[in-house]
């Protein structure tokens, strides 16, 4: 069975599609500047790819140029002997706790959470609404980023504000990167010879946007993103956990109103923020240039890492195994080596500092009790596989 997974944004829709039985990706690319004068559509099949820049008016109209390259490149007759479609969707409210398959009403309801995620939710329609209007037979599935957490309890997941903020306006902690973090877990108890639900595990997404995640046999209980991605990890622009009087400060002392606040600590914060670079590469050549800043700003994106480990140890109690992913997570053994640092003692995790700089999958010593592991997330062969078991 052939599982095409879209990931839709305002103005381009990134694509990989699978096949489930040979467990393969027989193509993967990206269609953007959609709207723009000039469209560009790319795609890879192995060592071949192909590019094109044409007039790309609408999602649709992307989506119909993939068809007809998928067809003339002998990989599919047309869309419809898809067996399925995976979506990603961003926020799945507390009314979504799995994946899907889209109807009417789901459809409705994303919508209707588009509140919480004004940016993403109404954009990755986009994708689910142009498939629809053209092939209304092929199943689609919505898979939600938020949907592995919703299995928090409420301790971790209510803010001490008015409750009635989480009755009447859904204030709440979501969560996100659920779907990475829900396969990297997935591969860790493979790893410890576990099943999912013996497993209890913290899951450390680092890359652009950074979440950590305990997992409690099997199960998130806690993780660091909230009613927004904004909260938790300090991120490469976005300031993640801050004293919220900050805002009030800020708001009071420089005349900044909630637009341009919101700014500042979206897209102007994080590593950005305090020393100009958002790329870890950059930034770490810089520290080896001995520059301060870009010193400091690994410093403090390690140390916070570092406290929510400790947090999330005690909140799990037994934890069997650390996980790394992520862009950063997967590829930065020194934000690896600072994070371990000196949690030797206190919670028995020891890194080994050769299997670490070789990249192994296991780059914890024979003697640590926590075990630590470095997995590559694929969020796209995750929602292609959670669409699978929908539509099969
Ligand atoms: P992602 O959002 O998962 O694609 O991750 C992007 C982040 O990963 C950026 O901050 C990159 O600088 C970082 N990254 C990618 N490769 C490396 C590398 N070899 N060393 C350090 N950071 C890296």
């Amino acid at each position: 069975m052939k599982i095409l997974v879209l990931n839709s944004g305002s103005s381009s829709i990134k694509f990989q599609l699978f096949s489930m039985e040979k467990h393969e990706v027989l193509c993967h690319g990206l269609i953007e500047k959609i709207g723009e004068k000039l469209g560009h559509f790319k795609i890879k099949f192995g060592e071949k790819e192909l590019q094109k820049d044409e007039n790309i008016k609408d999602h649709s109209f992307g989506l119909s140029i993939l068809q007809e390259v998928l067809v003339e490149e002998g990989i599919l007759k047309n869309f419809d002997e898809l067996g399925g479609v995976g979506h990603r969707v961003v926020h799945g409210g507390d009314f979504f706790d799995r994946a899907v398959l889209v109807n009417d009403e789901v459809v409705r309801k994303i919508e209707e959470l588009s509140s919480l995620a004004p940016l993403h939710n109404p954009v990755n329609l986009l994708g689910i609404k142009a498939l629809a209007k053209e092939y209304p037979k092929l199943k689609q599935v919505a898979v939600f980023d938020t949907a592995f957490h919703q299995t928090l309890p409420k301790t971790a997941y209510i803010y001490a504000l008015p409750y009635e903020q989480y009755t009447k306006n859904h204030v709440r902690r979501y969560g996100f990167h659920g779907t990475s973090h829900s396969f990297v877990a997935k591969e860790a108890a493979k790893k410890l010879g576990k099943d999912m639900d013996e497993a209890n595990l913290i899951t450390i997404h680092l890359g652009n946007g950074d979440s950590i995640t305990a997992i409690k046999n099997g199960k998130s209980i806690d993780t660091s993103m909230g009613l927004t991605p904004l909260e938790g990890l300090v991120m490469g622009t976005r300031c993640g956990d801050i004293d919220p009087a900050i805002i009030f400060y800020l708001s009071r002392k420089l005349g900044l109103n909630i637009d341009e606040l919101d700014k500042m600590l979206n897209k102007q914060s994080g590593l950005k923020g305090i020393c100009g670079d958002n790329d870890m590469r950059e930034i770490e050549k810089r520290v080896k240039a001995k520059d301060e800043m870009a010193k400091l700003a690994l410093e403090i994106f390690c140390y916070r890492v570092k406290k929510y480990i400790g947090a999330y140890s005690v909140a799990i109690g037994k934890v069997d195994a650390i996980v790394f992913t992520g862009g950063i997570g997967e590829n930065s053994s020194t934000v690896r080596e600072m994070v371990c640092e000196g949690l030797e003692d206190s919670l028995g995790i020891e890194l080994d500092t050769e299997k670490n700089l070789n990249r192994n999958d296991i780059i914890s010593k024979d003697s640590s009790k926590i075990k630590i592991f470095v997995i590559p997330t694929n969020e796209e062969l995750e929602i292609a596989q959670q669409c699978y078991k929908i539509v099969s």
